[in-house]
């Protein structure tokens, strides 16, 4: 592995790389961001939910 840029992070969800001006930070995609939360709040929540829910504010 490579020693990433200063502007690029791992997504802590699925440990890809992606650039930290993303306003997903500090996920990937919003997609990850509901798979970590969803840990958090530690509930079975269908990540595939509607795609209209993406566009909420996390
Ligand atoms: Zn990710």
């Amino acid at each position: 592995m490579t020693v990433s840029k200063s502007n690029k992070a791992k997504c802590i969800t699925c440990n890809k790389e992606f650039n930290i001006t993303l306003k997903t930070k500090p996920f990937c995609s919003k997609r990850c961001s509901y798979v970590d939360l969803n840990n958090w709040l530690g509930e079975k929540y269908a990540i595939e939910a509607n795609e209209n829910d993406y566009d909420k504010d996390i």
